[in-house]
Formats: structure tokens, sequence, C-alpha cells
């Protein structure tokens, strides 16, 4: 736990001079005084009702973070029922598993968070279920990508339960006894939220800070709200996304890390009154990497019912290759499928599910992405090859050139 840690309340303090106040909420915020009201909380955000003060503020930041989705159904608040979403929750969750020697466990949710659970409790020797609303896991793939994904699972040991949700939880003395879906009963001796998670911006809401997309905190691309000297960042704010060209709300580390290193050099440079460049955040292409065992899945850009619902011309290619050189050792599957625009070529989109090696070639679409390269371009990239590596055509660049003929 604590080498997931990045700096402590007292590496801040002594090394950057910024006086870190764990275990205080803003409960507050009032814009027109240029203050925010902070109390004391406990270890699990229980509110201690005492000492609350008013701090000012010449520049502010939310960065509140994304907070977890619960399913609106009976029993949801039963103990044994974990929505993993900050560190103590994680601790909370293992120390279940380590002390209460749980059996069977129902993870709620077949996307990334439900994904990565499901293989650590296979791994501690949980009996694993999954349920999952949509026809496949993963849904930030289109359907037959998540569908290499569903079988892995399955492979996996998982029980997977598509097109499923949970209309209540059993409860017996205040304990999750199982999860009960539209078409069966799931005996659960813990259950994992991941269904998703929204942006926890109740307090810039009702301060009067404007609101965009998905209930994110609007933001332009230095990271302002519309409000002077009020500033977003990380999953509690939205992001200009490059492909769409539309606000988007992606809740990631990686948006999270740029947008706070961008809205701290501006605040920096507007409470300095240095006059400095500011800073940019160009947007989001919606790149994400995750596993399941030894299968990697990665997306970026846009999948095909955003394209759809864009109302843009498409075409699209999907293609079987290999992660090496066919006739090299440990050479294994990787699928590719690319989306391009009809007419400019446009690359739009792409998503991998493969074999050792395989996810990391995402960062070439995601590049490609950013730079607004067509599928053409793509094809001569000049691409690293050696048969440990890669098929002396890339599996990225041949799927670039099956589009290439389409559009
Ligand atoms: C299990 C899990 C795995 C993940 N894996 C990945 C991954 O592999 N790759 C990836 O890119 N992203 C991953 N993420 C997402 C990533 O963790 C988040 O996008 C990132 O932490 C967001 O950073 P943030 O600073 O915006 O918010 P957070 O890290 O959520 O921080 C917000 C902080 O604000 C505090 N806070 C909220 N309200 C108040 C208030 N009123 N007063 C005071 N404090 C308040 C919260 O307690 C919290 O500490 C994962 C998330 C989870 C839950």
């Amino acid at each position: 736990v604590e080498r997931l840690i990045a700096r402590t309340p007292e590496v801040l303090r002594e090394r950057y001079d910024i006086d870190a106040r764990v275990l205080y909420e803003a409960v507050e915020v009032d814009l027109a005084r240029q203050r925010v009201r902070v109390c004391p909380v406990g270890e699990k955000g229980d509110a201690l009702g005492r000492e609350c003060v008013w701090e000012a503020f010449d520049q502010l930041l939310f960065a509140t973070g994304a907070l977890p989705v619960y399913p609106d159904v009976p029993g949801v608040s039963a103990r044994g029922i974990y929505a993993l979403s900050t560190l103590q929750s994680g601790i909370e969750v293992r120390s279940a598993v380590d002390g209460e020697m749980p059996r069977r466990a129902v993870i709620v949710g077949g996307g990334y968070i439900g994904l990565e659970m499901a293989e650590a409790l296979i791994a501690r020797g949980l009996d694993v279920s999954l349920v999952e609303k949509m026809p496949q896991v993963m849904n930030t793939l289109d359907p037959d990508m998540g569908s290499l994904v569903s079988s892995a699972l399955r492979e996996f040991g998982v029980h997977l339960y598509l097109e499923e949700s949970p209309v209540a939880f059993a409860v017996d003395g205040g304990r999750v006894r199982a999860v009960i879906t539209d078409r069966r009963t799931l005996p659960a001796d813990l259950v994992v939220l991941g269904i998703g998670v929204r942006p926890n911006t109740a307090l810039a809401a009702e301060a009067g800070v404007p609101l965009g997309v998905r209930g994110a905190i609007r933001v332009d691309r230095q990271l302002r709200t519309p409000v002077d000297g009020v500033w977003a960042a990380g999953d509690c704010a939205e992001s200009w996304h490059l492909v769409s060209r539309r606000p988007a709300h992606v809740a990631l580390g990686t948006v999270a890390n740029k947008h706070g290193r961008v809205a701290g050099i501006n605040i920096a440079t507007r409470s300095q009154g240095s006059g400095g460049e500011e800073a940019l955040f160009p947007g989001v292409v919606g790149t994400a990497i995750t596993k399941v065992g030894a299968l990697e899945i990665a997306r970026t850009g846009l999948q095909e019912a955003e394209i759809k619902a864009l109302g843009l011309d498409y075409a699209s290619a999907q293609i079987e290759s290999r992660t090496r050189a066919g006739y090299y050792p440990g050479a294994s599957r990787i699928t590719v499928k690319v989306y391009a625009e009809k007419g400019s070529g446009r690359l739009l989109g792409g998503q991998i599910v493969g074999g050792e090696g395989a996810a990391k070639r995402i960062d070439v679409l995601a590049t490609a992405l950013h730079a607004g390269l067509t599928v053409g371009e793509i094809v001569d990239l000049d691409l690293s090859y050696a048969p440990p590596y890669s098929s002396v055509w890339d599996p990225v660049a041949i799927a670039a050139r099956q589009v290439v003929r389409l559009v």
C-alpha cells in the first residue's frame, strides 16, 4: 500500500512547500467572497462536525475526482458490497479477502475495473461470477472485439452472465448473501461494483460553477471554468475530444495527470503575474488499455456506435495477425480493428485485442489520431521490425492498409 502513494503530505510539505491537509473536506465554496469552508473528517470520510474553518483563496482549483456509480436497487448498502474507487476501498476489499475467507465473489460490471478485479479474485482462489448488462464485456470496444474478451474471461474461469443486471441484493443480518439479477440468483460472499463513475461535482455546482458534458465541470483548453479565477482538472472536469470535436468526460489517470500539469502551470502563471506562457491541454482521443489473464486489450478514438451517432461516413477493417514474426517462438494472436472516414481517409479509431505485446501498439494509433493522420499515412510510417517484436508489416499497418482500399 505504501508503494502506491506517490507523495505523502510530509513530502509535499517539505519538498514542495504545499500545505496538504488530509482528513479535511471542503464542504462549501463561497465564490463571491473567495473562500472555502473546510471541516475535519474521520479516516472513512465521516464528518466529525467540529472546527470547520473558512479558507480564503485568490485562485481555486476543483480536483474532486469522480464517484463510483451504485445501482439503484434494494440492498445495495449491505456489508460485503464494495465499489472500488479509492485506495481505502482497495484496502478494505483486500482485508475482506484475507480476513473473511469469502468463497464466492460476484462482480457487477464488465469494464476495466470489473475485469481486473475478476482476475485478482480468481488469483486469490475465489469462485468468480461477473454480471454485465450489455451483450459483451468491455463496452468501450465494439461488440465483436468485446466478445474476444468475454471468451478470455470464460477461459480464465469466470462465470459470465451477459445481458443481465442486478435487480436486488439479498441481505441477511446486514450482510450481502446473493446478487439477484433479472434472470437468476447468484450466491455471493463478496460483491464488487464496477459499473462506472460520475464526476464529483456537487460542491462546484452548488457554488454556481457551470457543468458541461455528463455533469463534468465545464473547462476550456487552459482548464479555466467559466468563472474567473476558478479552475478544474482531472476526473471532475471535461476534456475536448480531438476526434469527435466535442467535449467529453474521460475519467482516467492519464488525462488527470496532464490536466493537473496544465492547470498548475496556468494558476502559477496567473497568481505570480509573471506574464509567462499559458499551457494548453489540446484534448483527448479516448485511449485506454487493460488486460485479463494473458489477453491484452486496448482502444483509442471512436468506436462504431460513436461514429454512427456523429453521422460520419466511415469504413473499417479488422485483421488477424501475430505479435511476433509467425515463426518466432512466443508469437501469439493479435486482432486489430481500424476505422477511417470515407473521403478524407482520416483515422477515426482503433481497437486491439491480443497476446503479449499487443496492447501498447495502440499508442501508434493514438499518436496518429493526435496528428490527424490518414490511414494512408499510417501505412507509410517507419515502424520498427525485428522477428521477436513484429512481422515486417506491423499488425497496425496491416489493418490500416486494408482500410485504405475502402475509403
Ligand atoms: C481501481 C482503479 C484503477 C484504475 N486504473 C487506472 C489505470 O490503469 N489507468 C488510468 O489511466 N486510470 C486508472 N484509474 C483512474 C484514475 O485513478 C483516475 O482517473 C485518477 O485518479 C483521477 O485523478 P483525480 O486527481 O482527478 O481524482 P482522484 O484521484 O479521485 O482524487 C480526488 C481527490 O479529491 C478528494 N475530494 C473529493 N471531494 C473532496 C472535498 N469536498 N474536499 C476535499 N477533498 C475532496 C478525494 O478524496 C480524492 O482524494 C483507475 C481508477 C480506479 C478506481
